[in-house]
């Protein structure tokens, strides 16, 4: 277990708790290299906010929208591991609302999404991985060097020689917590209270709205953001699924309320913002608890070298898709230099 020249302990076996974009991309990155890795998720398939909903007539994009590939490292991970077809760019309109209300139009930039949905790029990233779905990890149990996790069913894991925990802050906390990892619990506090929800609705219509724009980032007491989702390359709707997103003032305060009431709030904002009375003929609303964060911190990564525990995420690298892929990196860089 010792590398007898500088008595660091030698990482060969990693668990990765999360198979969101960053515990994918560390996954990837570390297995390139030789490491045995083993990605434990607790939802039925991978992804986390990259998210596609099933509804009538095909999915929904629910979570992340688009994201954007400005650092060139991140598409060629993406076009190596993930595969050219599995991601295309969404050649829309965005625009963005003005305080005053005015709509303008955004710089151009080249937004890029999965097809024929979000969750194709995770699915492509994961398919040669060891994923164990349906696996939520509730302890870490440290024996000498070597890390053994415990999931909610009672079933074990390991022996692993360093663990990547990629949830959000909140859930990454209890998972210390339960571990008796109480110092590391502590270190998340202030990343904790800055993680805000977000309510997401989808709604169809069978007639398309005709809008100025495909992606709508707007000014409004209830929403942030409208998206035609249907304008996205491959997908194969009849009529139209719009997503709505609420901000994360209103979705706060909303955030223990009924669903079927939320949704008529969203629709009722989505028709004052877009000036039309139409309703929609389907609808299925979605509760974030850990969208964003709202920290200007950002770490890249954190590694606690006497644990052997890593985590990454969007959260420690200005929230989105590609901070999650930079924090990945970076983290599985520092475990590779070693
Ligand atoms: C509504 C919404 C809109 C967004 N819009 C955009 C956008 O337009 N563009 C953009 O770039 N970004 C957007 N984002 C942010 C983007 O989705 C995230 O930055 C990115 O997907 C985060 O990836 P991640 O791997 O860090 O975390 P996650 O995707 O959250 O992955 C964490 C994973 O850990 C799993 N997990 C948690 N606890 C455990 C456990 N105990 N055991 C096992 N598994 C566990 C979770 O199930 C999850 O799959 C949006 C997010 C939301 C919610």
């Amino acid at each position: 277990m010792f590398n007898q020249t500088d008595q660091m302990p030698v990482i060969r076996r990693v668990a990765i708790v999360g198979s969101g974009l960053a515990g994918l991309s560390a996954s990837l990155l570390l297995r390139d290299e030789n490491l045995a890795v083993t990605v434990f998720e607790k939802s039925r398939g991978p992804g986390g906010r990259m998210a596609a909903k099933r509804v009538p007539g095909g999915s929904a994009d629910i979570g992340a929208q688009y994201f954007t590939a400005r650092n060139p490292a991140f598409f060629r991970f993406l076009a190596r591991h993930a595969g050219e077809a599995c991601f295309g760019p969404w050649e829309g309109r965005f625009g963005y609302q003005s305080p005053g209300g005015e709509w303008e139009s955004f710089p151009d930039e080249k937004r890029y999404v999965g097809i024929p949905r979000m969750t194709a790029i995770t699915r492509g990233l994961s398919s040669t991985l060891d994923l164990r779905v349906e696996t939520r990890i509730e302890r870490l149990v440290g024996e000498g060097r070597e890390w053994t996790l415990q999931d909610t069913d009672g079933n074990s894991y390991g022996p692993f020689d360093a663990v990547l925990v990629t949830a959000p802050p909140a859930q990454t906390q209890e998972l210390f917590r339960n571990s008796e990892l109480r110092t590391l619990a502590q270190a998340l506090d202030e990343s904790v209270s800055h993680i805000q929800p977000c309510w997401a609705t989808a709604l169809h219509f069978s007639q398309p709205l005709k809008q100025p724009y495909e992606g709508m980032r707007c000014q409004d007491a209830v929403l942030y953001w409208i998206a035609n989702n249907s304008s996205k390359p491959g997908r194969d709707d009849h009529g139209e699924w719009w997503i709505l997103h609420a901000n994360p003032e209103w979705s706060h305060r909303h955030q223990d309320t009924a669903p079927d009431k939320v949704a008529e709030a969203m629709v009722a904002a989505f028709q004052r913002v877009i000036g039309s009375d139409t309703r929609p003929d389907e609808l299925v609303s979605h509760r974030w608890l850990y969208a964003k964060s709202s920290s200007g911190d950002n770490p890249g990564f954190r590694w606690f070298a006497d644990h052997r525990i890593g985590l990454a995420g969007d959260w420690l690298s200005g929230g989105r898709v590609e901070g999650a892929f930079e924090s990945a990196k970076g983290l599985a860089e520092k475990i590779l230099a070693r």
